[in-house]
């Protein structure tokens, strides 16, 4: 149940962006609050991972125009591991492997820090080994995984379950997950997407960004956004998905153009 009074989370205002000097983002707006799932559609090459960087503050993506709220913060302003500190997480569509840094290891510091930011107390190896075989659970992940390491000849699925992963350990503020559902099959899909719906709380929320319908199967949006060319074209309910899962993406070019001639 949305609560439009519920807290704003994020709050993206006519957002603009370059990579090499390439105008990607062009007026992208977008208000998420606590409690709620978004999807973001759109076919290939629209400006999805691209949105999910910027907000992230990956380094290659330029901020020309527009800004982003996040719990009352510029966070724009913010260094890309203060952003993370700060409780926004990135699931990458394509997870980086990081040959000779164990994932135990890589997990720890990563949610020690996080744990600062929110008050809690360092953990030390052990402590952090039972708090990591019991998050393991939400992923139904083999703790082999934690003694090689991050990503390092990883399956898709298993790059992907890791991500959801440490997710689940860094207690996110708001959490982006970019095609966590693009080459998983359909069990690890379930298990992804039931990690994803347990980990949702009343005053975090998710962004999922998804080529196709068949992770919001499984996971219920609250809002289904589609991206076209850099911009939010369209935003609905769940039914959107559906519709456009139907009639496919040229329609709602074609349904736009209408409104526009009218
Ligand atoms: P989507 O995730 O919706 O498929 P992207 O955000 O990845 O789309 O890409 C949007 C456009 O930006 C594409 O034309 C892509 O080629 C371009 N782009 C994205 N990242 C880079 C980059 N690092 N260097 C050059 N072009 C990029
Ligand atoms: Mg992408």
């Amino acid at each position: 149940m949305i609560r439009t009074d519920s807290e704003l989370i994020l709050e993206i205002t006519d957002l603009h962006a370059c990579v090499e000097n390439q105008p990607i983002l062009k007026g992208v707006n977008l208000t998420v609050r606590a409690g709620e799932i978004h999807a973001v559609m759109g076919r290939n090459g629209s400006g999805k991972s691209t949105l999910s960087k910027v907000i992230a503050g990956h380094p290659a993506y330029n901020v020309t125009a527009g800004k982003i709220q996040f719990q009352g913060q510029d966070l724009l302003a913010m260094e890309p591991e203060e952003r993370a500190r700060c409780g926004v997480f990135l699931g990458f569509q394509y997870p980086v492997e990081i040959p000779g840094v164990s994932n135990l290891e890589f997990l720890r510091v990563a949610t020690n820090s996080r744990r600062e930011k929110l008050g809690q107390a360092e953990l030390d190896t052990f402590e952090f080994e039972d708090l990591v075989r019991e998050r393991l659970n939400v992923v139904q992940m083999d703790p082999a995984f934690l003694e090689r390491s991050v990503n390092e000849g990883f399956s898709g699925g298993e790059k992907k379950r890791n991500e959801i992963l440490q997710m689940a350990l860094l207690q996110p503020v708001f959490s982006i997950l970019d095609e966590t559902d693009s080459g998983l099959d359909i069990d690890a899909l379930r298990i992804v997407a039931a990690g994803v719906s347990q980990l949702a709380t009343p005053t975090s929320a998710t962004l999922l960004i998804t080529h196709y319908q068949r992770l919001l199967n499984e996971i219920t949006p609250d809002f289904v956004h589609v991206m076209d060319s850099g911009k939010i074209l369209r935003t609905g309910g769940k039914d959107l998905a559906l519709e456009l899962e139907r009639a496919g993406y040229d329609w709602i070019n074609s349904t736009n153009k209408d409104q526009e001639d009218n």
